[in-house]
């Protein structure tokens, strides 16, 4: 399956050489390994603030490429889809998957030998059975109160 993620033209192992606000927005899309685990929904204990990732997808994920299925225009639908940036990934960290090479890259760790821009192929993903693919529900087909049935721990 052909990569949807322009990552052409880049500079090799650009993350390395740079801090993450120095990166361009080319560079910032193309650190997304496409797995599809921030678009999973989560469970918060009002409590302890513990996060825990559920196997019930938001209603754009496409199970199969592990994409939004309208990335552009998803805020038409998902109004509070959050864009990941530079300046708000440190508020954010608390529920970033274990693998997010955003995560990675932010805390000055090397990415996986899977990661796109590393294997030169979005396939590796799926391969090393670190992606959803083939493994979520849809929000559409399972009630809210109903999501703790379906708590699973991240694919690594
Ligand atoms: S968890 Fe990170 S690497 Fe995976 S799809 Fe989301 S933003 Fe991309
Ligand atoms: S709107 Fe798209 S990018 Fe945002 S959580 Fe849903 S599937 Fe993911």
């Amino acid at each position: 399956m052909s990569d949807p993620i322009d990552r052409s033209g880049l500079t090799p192992r650009f993350w390395e050489k740079k801090t993450i606000s120095k990166l361009t927005r080319k560079e910032w899309e193309a650190l997304c390994d496409g797995c599809g685990k921030c678009c999973l929904n989560k469970l918060e204990d009002d409590e302890s603030g513990e996060v825990a990732l559920t196997r019930v997808a938001c209603r754009l994920l496409d199970d199969e490429t592990c994409r939004c299925g309208q990335y552009d225009i998803r805020h038409q639908f998902v109004p509070d889809c959050i864009v990941l940036k530079p300046s708000n990934i440190a508020e954010h960290l608390y529920w970033i998957p274990e693998t997010c090479a955003y995560r990675l890259v932010y805390e000055r760790k090397p990415l996986f030998d899977w990661h796109p821009l590393i294997s030169g192929t979005a396939d590796t993903v799926h391969a090393a059975g670190v992606s959803m693919r083939g493994r979520t529900v849809s929000e559409f087909d399972v009630a809210d109160d109903d999501w703790e049935d379906h708590i699973i721990d991240e694919p690594t």
